[in-house]
């Protein structure tokens, strides 16, 4: 096996030969063959899974296609295989885990069907290890796993998990290896967290996956204390130290991903348990494009807002929502619009997730007294444009930031309030005069993140009478869609959405806050529906087929 494929030298398209080929056989365009390659390289998504979702080129087409272009045989499948080869001398689960299906078997050669040219790289350790020649063979991704489900018993029990040997050496395989292996799946994956988690009778690794935690493999004790020992290296973390919490970043790089990681430790009475936070993926990869702005999904009138505010010289912008949905990727995306050589942009975050060129960023450090409200005096000595603060959090942080942005800075924050009544409210009992408010306010801004349903399995249903009470504006629509669950997704879903509610400063809002308006008076002037803002605006994308109504329900209920 090799991992050449045919080289085009010359081509626009070089160092993509899938896209080279699609483009050479009238499939896509130059111009969108040069489009995926981009977005798939900045999404760090293999650029297969990026054709899937984003054209309408379908499975068997970009099977076919990646085939000739690595010069590799093509089966569809069309016959799921009766039996599959013994594979007693692989770990237990490995297909499974890597979504790979061995096909046959000689004794020189092992045929393993893959859907993607991205697990090639999985194959050329795999040949190492068996001392076999490995024979890759393209195949439809879903006629992949359906062989998979069919023969492979996806309840691995803690007890089959033996330690890893080399066929050869009889030497096991070093969980370095395994462990770099899960590092790339986790980048693949886009999860925002992994979970390496000890009990009393096994160990567990979870990814965080569009917010939801997934098991992922289970560990024998050994492998995840030499995983947790390399990690904390990797940190910069004490080894020996393993009664007390700990905190620490590490890079990681492959061939195929590269992340920073922010690594805490708690002890556990069964062991440490390590999570991994993953910055610069998930929602994070947004915020790198130059035009991400246009990407967190607001209606058209929403995004005019959002520009007007951003284009005004001073004043207050704040985002509000609870944890995880999705505020840092607002605010990221902000500054990379603002972003330009005549302004000088500075941030104050806790961690910073995201490093941008071009804006000098600060982190906290509590412990040794440098809050947000230091950076914040720290900055205004420094001749900001554009100050972002990660989150005001208390009285001092807010009133300075009022006085930043009625004094011509723009200030961009973040508030953990869920509505935006509540949120004046939360300013008010800071002691900040509807006066000082009406007049650095420029927009304030609530949102959350839902699931996006999985359009490769979604299934339709008829909405129940209760329809009518949600919006009782509107007329209920035939056909909504429940999430069901498939090979490409997780539990029906795939990626997120945002939800937003915005309210600029209009005058009658001004007026409110400047008279210290009640709570009843500020919802009736800022609810243009009968149904609740970020609710009216989920049950738009119930409507568009692109959420359910139980994740909406889970996450903005009536
Ligand atoms: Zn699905």
């Amino acid at each position: 096996m090799t991992l050449e494929h045919q080289s085009h030298t010359g081509s626009p398209l070089a160092q993509a030969p899938l896209a080279h080929q699609l483009w050479q056989s009238g499939q896509l365009s130059l111009e969108d063959c040069q489009q995926a390659v981009q977005q798939a390289h900045q999404q760090r998504v293999p650029l297969m899974d990026w054709l899937q979702r984003h054209t309408p080129l379908n499975e068997q087409q970009l099977a076919q296609a990646a085939a000739k272009a690595y010069a590799l045989p093509y089966d569809a499948l069309d016959t799921l295989p009766p039996h599959l080869p013994d594979i007693t001398d692989l770990p237990a689960g490995w297909a499974l885990q890597h979504h790979v299906v061995p096909l046959q078997r000689t004794a020189e050669q092992l045929t393993i069907g893959i859907k993607s040219t991205h697990q090639l790289a999985i194959l050329e350790s795999l040949r190492f290890q068996l001392g076999v020649d490995i024979r890759p063979v393209m195949v439809p991704a879903s006629r992949l796993e359906a062989t998979l489900k069919l023969h492979v018993n996806s309840s691995a029990t803690i007890d089959s998990i033996a330690p890893r040997q080399d066929r050869t050496t009889q030497q096991p395989i070093a969980p370095e290896a395994e462990l770099n292996h899960l590092l790339a799946e986790a980048c693949w994956h886009q999860a925002s967290d992994i979970h390496l988690e000890p009990y009393q009778n096994h160990c567990r690794v979870r990814l965080r996956i569009d917010g939801q935690l997934h098991e992922w493999q289970m560990l024998d004790r050994d492998t995840l204390t030499r995983w947790i020992n390399r990690i904390k290296i990797m940190a910069q973390l004490d080894i020996a130290e393993t009664r007390r919490p700990q905190d620490g970043q590490m890079h990681f790089k492959d061939h195929h991903a590269a992340t920073d990681m922010r690594i805490s430790t708690l002890p556990t009475p069964w062991g440490e348990h390590l999570v991994l936070r993953l910055l610069g993926t998930t929602a994070n990869h947004l915020a790198l494009h130059q035009d991400a702005l246009s990407q967190l999904g607001m209606t058209s009138t929403q995004y005019t807002q959002l520009k007007q505010a951003l284009d005004q010289p001073q004043g207050l912008i704040l985002v509000t929502g609870p944890t995880g949905s999705g505020k840092s990727t607002t605010l990221y995306s902000a500054l990379q619009y603002l972003n330009q050589p005549e302004r000088h942009l500075v941030t104050a975050e806790d961690p910073i997730e995201v490093h941008l060129t071009g804006v000098s960023q600060v982190s906290l450090q509590p412990q040794i007294g440098f809050t947000f409200a230091q950076a914040l005096r720290a900055f205004l000595r420094q001749d900001p444009d554009v100050i972002m603060i990660g989150e005001m959090r208390d009285q001092e942080t807010a009133e300075m930031a009022i006085r930043a942005a009625q004094t011509g800075h723009l200030v961009l924050s973040t508030l953990h309030t869920g509505a935006i009544a509540e949120t004046l409210l939360r300013l008010r009992h800071w002691h900040l005069e509807g006066e000082q408010l009406a007049s650095s306010l420029q927009l304030l801004m609530a949102q959350r993140l839902v699931r996006r349903l999985c359009q490769a399995c979604r299934q339709p249903v008829t909405p129940t009478p209760q329809w009518r009470e949600y919006l009782p504006e509107q007329a209920p629509p035939k056909i909504i869609y429940k999430a069901q669950g498939c090979p490409q997704c997780y539990g029906g879903y795939q990626g997120r959405l945002g939800l937003y509610h915005l309210a600029p400063m209009t005058p009658e809002l001004r007026a409110l806050i400047l008279n210290d308006a009640s709570p009843a008076a500020l919802e009736a002037q800022l609810n243009e529906h009968e149904t609740k803002p970020l609710r009216y605006q989920g049950l738009q994308q119930v409507i568009a087929g692109l959420t359910s109504l139980a994740e909406i329900d889970r996450v903005v209920p009536v």
